[in-house]
């Protein structure tokens, strides 16, 4: 029997439910709210400080809430310590045993629970196939690379058959090619393997990237969980709008048939509108043409896309993305007329 098609432990659906742990005055869960399907890949992500770490401590063990339940298959899992959850976990910075060697770091967990020592090998050796470190097994921690440590942290975080797997942002310190190229590979492994899990990351690229659905926390709540076109496109909030990608705040006015007028031109507002005064709009909603009121006064290149940056007649400046090929035409201090495309917009709320 394979790791992959081994009974399946996967598939577990995780609930949880009005989440609060404090510390001191300190609220970093304020009634947490989450639902998990089964085999889904789950992307917490928000600003520093909203709860990620702690909402992902809480599902491992490793912090108990003050109130609130975490149901794994609809079992209660607060009280149960952390070795017996079942679930995997692993960690932003290397947390390998250095004095053991890849194969041996990846058995730990199957010794602690009394695997025998043939089964033990057979199975850190598939997990290593699996990671695609198969002749990595012999080597200690420091010979490895960060990106290869976090493979084998990977491989034995699945090795007990977790049904939960936590990720508490395992690609940050590495760098950015290798990012990519691991991040890929978790996701295809987590497919694989139809384990239900739950990733903490800093990055919203890669939440985007990599996740089924996107939850986004704000001040220890769920703000929006949607998948990462309707966070994009359908922000619930004024908030998750401006967090989630680039975003113009365009002053404008509501006309009394509840449209907006932004730049000249009328749009259909999405959401509640009432008293707006300015209007949120994405860097690829604005098209750019020659001569007007407005000026470039800068840009950045990256690759099909130029981003303008352009300081609109009243002063607002806004950011506007076109083709590359288009935007060569736009040096800086060039005069130019920003215009909404005709896309439905958001009202933009106080804190946005
Ligand atoms: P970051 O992205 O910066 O890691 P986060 O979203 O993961 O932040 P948490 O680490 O969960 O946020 O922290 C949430 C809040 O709880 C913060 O205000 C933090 O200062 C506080 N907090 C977390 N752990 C502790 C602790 N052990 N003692 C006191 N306060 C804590």
């Amino acid at each position: 029997m394979t790791i992959t098609d081994a009974p399946a432990r996967t598939g577990t659906a995780l609930r949880i439910r009005g989440l609060r742990r404090t510390f001191g005055s300190a609220v970093a869960l304020d009634g947490l709210d989450l639902d998990v399907a089964p085999g889904e890949l789950l992307a917490l992500l928000g600003p520093s400080g909203c709860g990620k770490t702690t909402a992902l401590r809480v599902l491992a063990g490793f912090e108990r809430p003050d109130s609130g339940q975490v149901l794994l298959d609809g079992e209660d899992i607060v009280p149960v310590p952390a070795n017996r959850r079942d679930t995997g976990m692993v960690f932003q910075s290397y947390s390998l045993f250095p004095h053991l060697t890849a194969a041996e770091n990846v058995a730990f967990g199957m010794r602690m629970r009394k695997v025998a020592a043939a089964e033990r090998r057979t199975r850190a050796a598939e997990l290593l196939q699996l990671v695609g470190l198969p002749d990595h097994g012999g080597r200690y921690p420091h010979q490895l690379s960060g990106g290869q440590q976090q493979r084998v942290a990977l491989a034995r975080a699945l090795a007990l058959r977790p049904r939960l797997l936590l990720l508490d942002e395992p690609l940050s310190a590495l760098d950015a090619q290798v990012r990519v190229n691991l991040r890929e590979e978790i996701r295809r492994l987590q497919l694989e393997l139809g384990i239900t899990t739950v990733f903490v990351t800093h990055d919203q690229e890669e939440a985007l990237s990599m996740a089924d659905r996107v939850a986004v926390m704000r001040g220890g709540r769920l703000e929006q969980c949607a998948t990462p076109a309707e966070l994009y496109d359908r922000p619930a909030t004024a908030f998750v709008a401006s967090f989630i990608g680039t975003m113009n705040r365009i002053p404008g006015r509501l006309a009394p048939d509840g449209q907006a007028e932004v730049l000249g031109v009328t749009l259909p507002v999405d959401g509640p509108a009432a008293g707006a005064t300015a209007f949120l709009l994405r860097p690829e909603a604005l098209d750019v043409t020659a001569d007007g009121p407005d000026t470039v006064i800068g840009s950045s290149f990256h690759g099909a896309s130029t981003r303008l940056r352009v300081r609109l007649a009243d002063g607002t400046e806004v950011k506007a993305d076109l083709p590359s090929h288009a935007a060569g035409a736009f040096g800086a201090g060039a005069a130019v007329t920003v215009r909404p495309q005709r896309r439905p917009v958001l009202a933009a709320g106080e804190e946005a």
